[in-house]
């Protein structure tokens, strides 16, 4: 790769070609009806960059296309009004979509056989005061893949991950911010129990990823499928197991709790801080804390790091700042630490790819008991301090002393710690 070639050529190069030829080609960047080779090349850019979502984001003077690689915003390209009309147009062509400008927002499903193979796009179209943006969601079946030997779980959290699919009983929760990785952890648990021949069920809203071997069901509220009757079906198909795609209100958090404590083993996601967030979640639904003490087995808190590239990583002195910032989260500070400058190889990033940090907590007949008192967080957090539960940021620690991320990724993840 030439070092002369500038950071938008490494990374959106099919992109700029297609750009640059289809203007050649009508003279003016304006054509109505290209075809579809300027989204497809801009795909096909994206996907080699690893990026989960690409966005055009029309600004007063230029348009700018950003990928999300790794949770992190970049800038690909900057391009004309015009020049972001064909892409737009293309886009919605694609999706199938009115050409006229929307002044409404609007979703659709959309796919596209590029040369690495077909990929499903999710597109989010919003009209704004300089142009219309669009968000587009590259849904990759592959991450939903991963074994949970891969996640980046520390050996004795795996085993008591593997300890709770084996009892097969209460609810599973993963609990975390948007885009931490729980839809990831959920389907890789899916996967290890199809290797144990159970019948798995999901209730999904919708159903993004196709999964061999597991019975999906979409919600359908126009036809009165909704949370409860949902239940109700599944557990007529007589499922080992149970994956609901999300807690998101009191109709579902009841659901899953009633399912829970019918006997079935669940699976489920929640938003929320961390893994003791989740009973103040559940019982901001309206849950009791009876409900909640019968029906929660594991909750695992989570975050998503991004990983060191490991051609350009080098150890270096810990400084000041950082020293105060471990002190701060009541960690101790290393004297050396692995950070990053970024080299060809990362696209000068510094980093290649994500893996994910920990905190599970299996719940104990002391921790039942303790729910039935009606804790809030702080007494919940101190109790589990008290008994060396590991939170993630030092499940972190560990990977920062294994040189898998940096400081200041364990910063971005941990943040909220130190602040609150
Ligand atoms: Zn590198």
């Amino acid at each position: 790769m030439s070092i002369h070639r500038t950071f938008r050529e490494r990374v959106a190069p099919d992109f700029l070609r297609e750009l640059a030829h289809q203007e050649t080609r009508t003279g003016v960047a304006t054509d109505p009806d290209p075809g579809p080779r300027l989204i497809f090349a801009l795909v096909q850019d994206a996907v080699r960059a690893r990026a989960s979502d690409i966005h055009v984001e029309p600004g007063s003077i230029h348009v700018s296309v950003r990928f999300r690689v790794d949770g992190v915003i970049t800038d690909v390209a900057k391009i004309t009004h015009p020049q972001a009309r064909l892409v737009i147009n293309q886009v919605k062509a694609l999706a199938d979509l009115d050409p006229v400008t929307c002044f409404i927002p609007r979703d659709a499903h959309a796919s596209c056989v590029l040369e690495s193979g077909p990929i499903d796009l999710r597109i989010a179209l919003t009209p704004s005061q300089t142009g219309e943006a669009v968000a587009i969601r590259l849904l990759d079946s592959q991450r939903l893949q991963r074994s949970i030997d891969n996640l980046g779980l520390a050996a004795d959290d795996l085993e008591l991950l593997k300890g709770w699919i084996e009892s097969g009983a209460g609810m599973f929760l993963s609990a975390g911010p948007t885009g931490c990785g729980k839809t990831t952890t959920v389907y890789s648990l899916l996967h290890e129990l199809k290797k144990a021949d159970k019948v798995i069920i999901s209730l999904e809203d919708p159903v993004e990823y196709q999964v061999d071997g597991i019975v999906q069901v979409a919600l359908d509220e126009r036809h009165h499928l909704h949370f409860s009757e949902g239940i109700r079906q599944m557990l007529r198909l007589d499922p080992d197991y149970l994956m609901l795609g999300e807690i998101r209100d009191a109709i579902s958090a009841r659901a899953a709790v009633d399912a829970a404590v019918s006997g079935r083993a669940l699976l489920t996601t929640l938003h929320c801080r961390d893994a003791v967030g989740a009973v103040t979640a559940l019982r901001n639904w309206g849950l009791h804390d009876h409900e909640i003490a019968e029906a929660l087995s594991v909750v695992v808190g989570q975050r998503l790091v991004r990983r060191l590239c490991p051609h350009c990583r080098r150890n270096r002195a810990t400084t000041d700042k950082e020293c105060q910032w471990f002190a701060a989260a009541k960690l101790t500070a290393p004297k050396r630490v692995p950070d990053s400058e970024g080299c060809d190889q990362c696209g000068r990033l510094g980093y290649s790819g994500r893996t994910g940090i920990f905190e599970l907590w299996r719940l104990n007949e002391d921790d039942y008991a303790a729910i039935l008192g009606h804790p809030d967080e702080h007494a919940l957090r101190r109790m589990l301090a008290e008994r060396k539960h590991h939170s993630f940021l030092v499940d972190g620690m560990a990977k920062l002393a294994a040189g898998v991320t940096s400081v200041s990724e364990l910063r971005r993840a941990g943040g909220w710690v130190v602040a609150g």
